[in-house]
Formats: C-alpha cells, structure tokens, sequence
C-alpha cells in the first residue's frame, strides 16, 4: 500500500483499519480515506452567526476517515482517539436530534449528525465500516468538530462510489452547502448553536491562503497567507470551561436584540436603510456612533465590538493584500482587546497568554481564538521569535495561572481529500 499521499492521520487509520475490521465479506468497495482539516480565524471572532466577514484559513491537521463501503446499510466506527466503536444504521434517518442519541458515544452524535443532515437534503447514502484518527488537538480552539463534520461528509462522499460528489461545478453539493449541512450537524449534536466559520474554513481551504467569507452570501475569495519568516504559533490555555456554550448562545441573543433595536432607533430617520437591517453587518460604523447611546450599556458594548471587528477583517485584508503582515499584528491586539473588555469572552489565562505574547520581541499580533472562555491564542511570530515566545510562556504562564500551556505551530493548508489506498 503506497499511502505517501495521504495525511498522516489517514495514514495511521489505513494501517489500522485491517487491525479492527476484518470481515471481507462484508465490503463492495475499495479501501480508501478521506479527510478535512481543521482551522484557525485570523481575525473575525463572532461576526459569523452577525452575518459579517471572517478571515479564516484550515491547518495542517486533520481528522480523517479510512475504510471500506459495504453491502449494507451498517455503519460501523472505531474511534483511535477514544479507543471505543460504535455503530448505526442508516435506515430511519433522517434524526432530529443526533443528541437524542445517548446511546451513542460524544464523538458518534457528531458523525451521526452529518450523515442525518445529508440523508435530510435526499442524498443517497451506503454503509460503511471505518477507522476514525486526526490530529486537530480536540476542543482547544482548532475546531477538532468541523474537521470531523466535514470529514464525515468527505467520506460519506468516497464511500458513495462516486454517486455524491463534491465540488464547485456540476457536483452534488458545493463545497459550502457541504459547510452548511456540518454546521446544521453540530447543532444537531452539541447544542450550540454555532456560525458557520469552523466549517465553511475546513471546506474551502487552501494552501498559503486564507478565506475572506461572506457568511451571508457565503460568497469567498482567497487572499494571500504565505508568510516566509512568520509563524503562526497556537498556544491552548488547556482550560476549558462549561459555561462556554450558554454564554455563546447569550452572546448570539445579545447580538438580536442589539440589531432590532437600533434598526427602531434608526426607522424613523432613515425608513429605507432601517427595512435592510437584519443584522449587525447591516449597521455601519457611523450609524453605531449616532445612535449607541441610546443602547442599555451591555448590548452598547456587544454590537460596538461586532461591528468594529467587521471593520478589522477588512483591515486584515488590505494588509495582506499589500503584503504588509507586520501591519497585521496591531489589529490581533484590538481584537484581543475588545473580545476581552467589550464582548466579554475572554478569560484570565487567555489574557495571561496574550499579555506574555506582547512582552516579547518579534511577535506582531496575538489574541484569542474560537469561542472563548477557555481554549487558545493565535499569535503571528517572527520565526527568530518562536524560541524566545516558547520560553516566556513556559516560564510565566504556570506562575501566573497554576497551568501548563500547549505550544503548537502550523501552517494554512489544503481543504478535505479523498483516494483509495
Ligand atoms: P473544538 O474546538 O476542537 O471543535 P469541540 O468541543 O467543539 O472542540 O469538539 C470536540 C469534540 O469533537 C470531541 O470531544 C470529540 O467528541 C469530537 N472530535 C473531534 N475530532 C475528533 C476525532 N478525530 N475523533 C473523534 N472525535 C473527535
Ligand atoms: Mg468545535
């Protein structure tokens, strides 16, 4: 087997898959895998579900899938990382709720979740047994979920013998009606009720690029994020704190109310501009300064950092496309900043990690990333710097927080793939 092609993960699982299921009489396909990377958010945090622009790009990292398709209308699943099968049939879904299903382990509902979701929008679908790996560290920030939403999709894809296709032409799904449904999936499994970021970035992924997206018109354009000489370092606070998810989904309401209300407060000046409004994306920097005082003080704080970050991707953008990433790094510390002091997200040991970031020489821009209150830092680093970052928070961070922090470096990669072995 020449699997020089294949991720390392997926490499992992293909040796594997021999080891755990090893009935050929069960199979009508080749053996293969398919995978989806995981993602980072340059800048953009919480604009997604405001219907705003993010700025992500997928890693190298990846959760992957290798198996086999089957006669049947089983599918069976054996986790590396959990070390634990599991199994459903495809018969009776579309489910409501993969959530319902506790019989199934965390990581299954997921799976189940995408798989339902396709069977929902009439995709046919077959069995299949397969060995489930990745290395998208799980729930520190990377978005180790979308990676296996949007390898589940990817794999249901390859197990399909070519029957569902994906594509920007002429294929079943497009790359972002395949994020839509991962998204429609994680709600479905986790409860939260997320934007389409995490899986929109695994999707349209590509290598030395980020994604400028649209998450209204899902319309996106790659912009330049090869960066000779700069790092891009993830350092996880290793906290994760349960709170996260109902705060997340007070912020989403917050961010509601705060858009009716000023599209009242502006109706009777501006009927016109006030029927477009349906979202923060809609109110423009200098509607916000005309009209926030009449805002009660927490939805004033919550819209006035979403619509300056809407502002601060487009920054991101122009820098990039200058080729200024130095000019970059500013704009990282006022995201921090107001993911900290205005949308309240943050916490103390992603302050912690973000204020040792900017003590150091040579790192130009650092802040939280993903959800918040827990999880991890994106920090640009000039490569001399990467040593020097590494010691400070090895030093600092545990005196400061009683913790240990993960050092991680990666790079803006490829989106999902798929071949036989
Ligand atoms: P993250 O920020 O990494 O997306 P989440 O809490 O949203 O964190 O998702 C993490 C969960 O996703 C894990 O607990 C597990 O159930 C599932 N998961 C992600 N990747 C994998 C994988 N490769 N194998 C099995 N389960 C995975
Ligand atoms: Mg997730």
């Amino acid at each position: 087997m020449d699997t020089k092609a294949f991720p390392q993960p997926a490499r992992m699982a293909l040796e594997k898959f021999p080891h755990v299921f090893n009935d050929q009489t069960l199979y009508a396909g080749p053996l293969g895998a398919a995978w989806a990377p995981g993602r980072i958010n340059i800048i953009g945090e919480h604009t997604d579900y405001n219907d705003g622009f993010v700025l992500p790009a997928a890693v190298d990292r990846v959760a992957a899938f290798a198996g086999r398709m089957r006669h049947d209308q089983t599918i069976r699943l054996w986790s590396h990382h959990f070390e634990a099968y599991a199994q459903f049939s495809l018969e009776g879904l579309p489910e409501t709720f993969a959530a319902q299903r506790t019989d199934l382990p965390g990581w299954a509902r997921y799976i189940l979740g995408v798989i339902s979701e396709l069977r929902r929008d009439g995709i046919e679908l077959h069995g299949f047994d397969a060995v489930v790996g990745g290395d998208v560290p799980l729930g520190s920030g990377m978005s180790s979920s979308a990676s296996l939403e949007v390898s589940t999709a990817e794999a249901c894809s390859f197990f399909s013998n070519g029957k569902f296709t994906i594509g920007i032409e002429g294929a079943t799904l497009t790359p972002m009606q395949v994020a839509a449904v991962c998204q429609r999936a994680e709600h479905a499994a986790s409860g939260l009720r997320s934007g389409i970021l995490d899986q929109a970035a695994s999707c349209i992924g590509r290598p030395g690029k980020a994604a400028l997206l649209d998450c209204r018109s899902y319309e996106y354009r790659y912009i330049p994020f090869d960066t000779p000489g700069i790092s891009i370092m993830v350092i996880d606070t290793n906290v994760r704190r349960e709170l996260a998810s109902s705060a997340y989904n007070e912020r989403r309401q917050q961010c509601e109310e705060a858009t009716l209300l000023l599209r009242d407060l502006i109706a009777p000046h501006d009927p016109e501009s006030a029927q477009q409004i349906t979202a923060l994306r809609d109110i423009s920097p200098a509607q916000f300064t005309q009209y926030k005082e009449y805002l009660p003080e927490i939805l004033r704080k919550r819209a006035g950092y979403v619509i300056a970050e809407d502002e601060r991707v487009f920054q991101v953008v122009a820098a990039l496309e200058q080729g200024d990433i130095e000019a970059v790094g500013p704009i990282l510390w006022r995201g921090h900043e107001g993911l900290r002091d205005e949308y309240q997200v943050s916490c103390m040991e992603l302050d912690t990690l973000v204020d040792i970031a900017h003590s150091v020489n040579g790192v130009l821009g650092a802040r939280m990333l993903g959800g918040g209150f827990g999880g991890c830092t994106i920090n640009l680093v000039h490569n001399e710097a990467i040593e020097a970052l590494s010691q400070a928070v090895e030093k600092y961070y545990p005196e400061r927080t009683g913790r240990q922090a993960t050092i991680d470096i990666c790079r803006a990669a490829g989106g999902p793939g798929q071949s036989v072995a």
